[in-house]
């Protein structure tokens, strides 16, 4: 790279180094007869396509022969060129993650500043940035300002700590459910705001938790017009992304509240990072470039030496670590900052119960109790449809994917009537009349899902109102906001639902918590089963008694003497996470170990394994590899757990190392030698680093 953007030197004619979306490691170089600055996008004939890339370097000599190199066709200078911070980052993604600097940069760009499309033709009028200028933004939301909360002790020395330090810090801001972290938040923006820096919130979904962007501009409204508090998340159209970013870049975002794409966010005043329920899944990008935005805000924070809090009731079992270790600084906040107590959790043991429809005695009358004394319940099950597979009950006979190795899971369509499908490829078919094995009519549900709960509870509750939330009924756009609406209008009795009603809500009039079939996760086969069912059983138990009233929750289990739902029982954070990590200290997993996978996927599962095998061995060929792998191991390859998924195979290859620059370094060779090996394979393959399933 040649020194900084704008200088003089930067801007010659000569040679320039572009990132394209390729997926192919390599210099892109080409000859550019107008002042091109690093940073900046330009259009460029690719093989017999053209593309848009960016200028990220200027070498002094081409990497190709000068009779082949091509032209830059037009610099696009309809924004300011991406800061050196930006492309930092995209860099440092690029290294750590092993893929190519192109395929991090181009796909980090809202969609109408890298498609060619947008920039050509008689309608083009200067390019998409240029005609979003000329149309006016949406007019802000009207905000009714809300005052600030008097800080209770621990809120007070949580702002007072983090506010007090100098340059990067990460903080792990552990705050029990209700413990008001919302409003610790609100007063490190407006410390950041005092100082004219831009703030990033991240959030895992926006649009399933509308309350804490409500609450949030609410409480900063008496600070910042409502034009200057930005969201940005995929659920937006193209436009509004891209008025987001520009906003971002030219600083008039003030406070920038998004999703993990947010992390890429241009922010040229950036003095503050937060990452609420920093714990949660959703951080990490499951295709393209599989980034933890968690991981890279951490990343950004301490290069542009600024803080960094982390957000969480249950925090991740690797942030957890980091406090404990001392790389992470850690407050608490133990207390709900409401006159509300913590609910209190209780544990049906269900083993000698019998149980109707997957609830026990103990739990029916609680909820008839808790409807009888006008407050709200919540069902939680983790498991949408009427039933998880269909059943002949005289030969067996499940209902199986045509195209997956898995059970079609039986839905109630509109006007009641089933029907199969496959939750691995999307897959529908119909409820076959009878069993194609052996010809009984007598097909039976086995299990259930969300739909056959709020069957049973409304066949049970005949007098109450019930709502079902899961990704079956919120299909429609804005309905998942509709039904919570409801619910927070007092218009519905019993809420019942998946994971999507455990995230965030604030609701006010919840006395009861049920939790069906919370076993499932305990031994599910991934190691972070027990991380993942103590966080979810946290959240949603959070849910219930906010306000006045003292919340009641119950776990319905055939296991209460797990660790897990003892800890849970005690609100233990701490006792279960200092249990789970000694366990993975023995077992040498994360956060004592670093991992990464390889996955490969084509028609037969042989073909598959044999790229992972042969790749297993480039180990062995290569002597830098070698010499990099010594304290790296790599497993056998095996079959994923569902082998195939619409008609493709899947293996695994697991890569693992106690030491992350040790693993680093040889990826860093190995990563490069594998789109070849795959090319000869004929297999499609993925490299993640930090996978959180396994
Ligand atoms: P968390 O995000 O930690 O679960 P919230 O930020 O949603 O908790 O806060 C829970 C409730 O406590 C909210 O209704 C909030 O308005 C209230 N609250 C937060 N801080 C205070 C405070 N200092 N005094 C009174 N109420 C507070
Ligand atoms: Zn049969
Ligand atoms: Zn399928």
């Amino acid at each position: 790279m040649t020194g900084t953007q704008g200088k003089a030197s930067d801007c010659h004619d000569g040679w320039v180094r572009v990132a394209l979306d390729v997926p192919l490691f390599g210099d892109y170089d080409y000859a550019c007869a107008f002042p091109a600055p690093v940073g900046v996008r330009v259009i460029v004939p690719f093989g017999r396509r053209r593309m848009i890339g960016v200028v990220v370097a200027h070498p002094s000599q081409p990497g190709v022969p000068a009779h082949q190199i091509r032209s830059v066709e037009r610099v696009l200078d309809d924004m300011p060129p991406l800061s050196q911070d930006w492309l930092r980052l995209a860099r440092f993604a690029a290294s750590y993650y092993h893929r190519p600097l192109g395929e991090v940069i181009l796909p980090a760009l809202p969609v109408s500043l890298r498609r060619l499309g947008a920039y050509e033709g008689k309608r083009s009028g200067g390019g998409p940035v240029a005609r979003m200028d000329k149309r006016p933004g949406p007019a802000p939301e009207n905000v009714t300002p809300v005052a600030a909360p008097i800080l209770n002790e621990e809120q007070e020395h949580a702002v007072a700590t983090i506010c007090g330090a100098q340059g990067h810090q990460t903080t792990l801001l552990h705050g029990v459910t209700g413990s008001g972290k919302t409003e610790v938040y609100a007063n490190l923006i407006e410390h950041a705001l005092e100082q004219d820096k831009q703030i990033l919130l991240l959030v895992p979904e926006i649009n399933l938790t509308p309350q804490l962007e409500h609450a949030l501009r609410a409480r900063l409204a008496h600070r910042i017009p409502a034009s200057s508090f930005v969201v940005l998340h995929s659920g937006l159209s193209d436009g509004k992304r891209l008025r987001a970013w520009v906003k971002a870049q030219r600083s008039e975002a003030q406070v920038l509240l998004g999703t993990r794409l947010a992390i890429f966010a241009p922010l040229p005043q950036l003095g503050l990072i937060i990452i609420d329920e920093e714990h949660d899944t959703s951080y990490k990008q499951q295709d393209g470039l599989r980034y933890s935005a968690r991981d890279l805000a951490v990343w950004r924070g301490r290069d542009l030496d600024v803080p960094v809090v982390l957000g969480s009731a249950t925090p991740s079992l690797e942030s957890w670590h980091h406090a404990q270790t001392g790389r992470y600084q850690y407050l608490a906040l133990a207390q709900r900052a409401t006159s509300a107590t913590l609910p209190h959790i209780q544990l049906v043991d269900t083993r000698r119960l019998k149980l109707e429809q997957g609830f026990s005695p103990q739990l029916l009358s609680a909820i008839a109790e808790t409807l009888d004394a006008g407050h709200q319940v919540l069902v939680f099950l983790n498991r949408r449809g009427y039933a998880p597979v269909l059943h002949c009950g005289s030969c067996g006979w499940l209902t199986q994917c045509v195209r997956c190795t898995a059970y079609t899971v039986l839905h109630r369509g509109p006007r009641r009537h089933h029907y199969l499908q496959c939750h691995h490829c999307g897959d529908r078919t119909r409820v076959p009349p009878a069993c194609p094995e052996c010809g009984d009519m007598d097909l039976k549900p086995m299990g259930r899902g969300t739909q056959r709960i709020e069957e049973f509870l409304q066949a049970y509750f005949p007098q109450a109102r019930i709502a079902r939330i899961d990704a079956d009924s919120t299909r429609l756009k804005g309905s998942a906001q509709r039904l919570f609406a409801q619910v927070h209008a007092g218009e519905i009795d019993i809420l019942t639902g998946t994971q999507m009603v455990a995230k965030g809500h604030d609701f006010v009039n919840l006395g009861l918590v049920g939790v069906i079939n919370a076993d499932a996760m305990l031994f599910a086969q991934d190691f972070r089963g027990p991380e993942r069912l103590f966080a979810q059983l946290m959240q949603v138990s959070g849910r219930a008694g906010r306000h006045t009233q003292t919340g009641q929750v119950m776990i319905q289990t055939e296991y209460p003497d797990q660790p897990v739902y003892q800890a849970l029982c005690r609100h233990d954070y701490s006792g279960f996470a200092q249990h789970a990590l000694a366990e993975r200290e023995a077992a040498g997993l994360p956060p004592y170990a670093w991992q990464a996978l390889l996955v490969a996927e084509a028609r037969e599962l042989a073909t598959a394994v044999n790229f992972l095998e042969r790749a297993a061995a480039l180990e062995q060929l290569n002597p830098h590899t070698c010499e990099a792998a010594v304290h790296v191991t790599l497993y056998d390859p095996v079959a994923l757990r569902v082998v195939r998924v619409a008609n493709i195979e899947r293996a695994q290859l697991l890569v693992e190392s106690s030491h992350r620059p040790a693993l680093q370094a040889f990826l860093a060779i190995w990563a490069s030698t594998l789109g070849e090996l795959a090319r000869q394979c004929r297999v499609r393959y993925t490299l993640e680093i930090d996978p959180l399933e396994i």
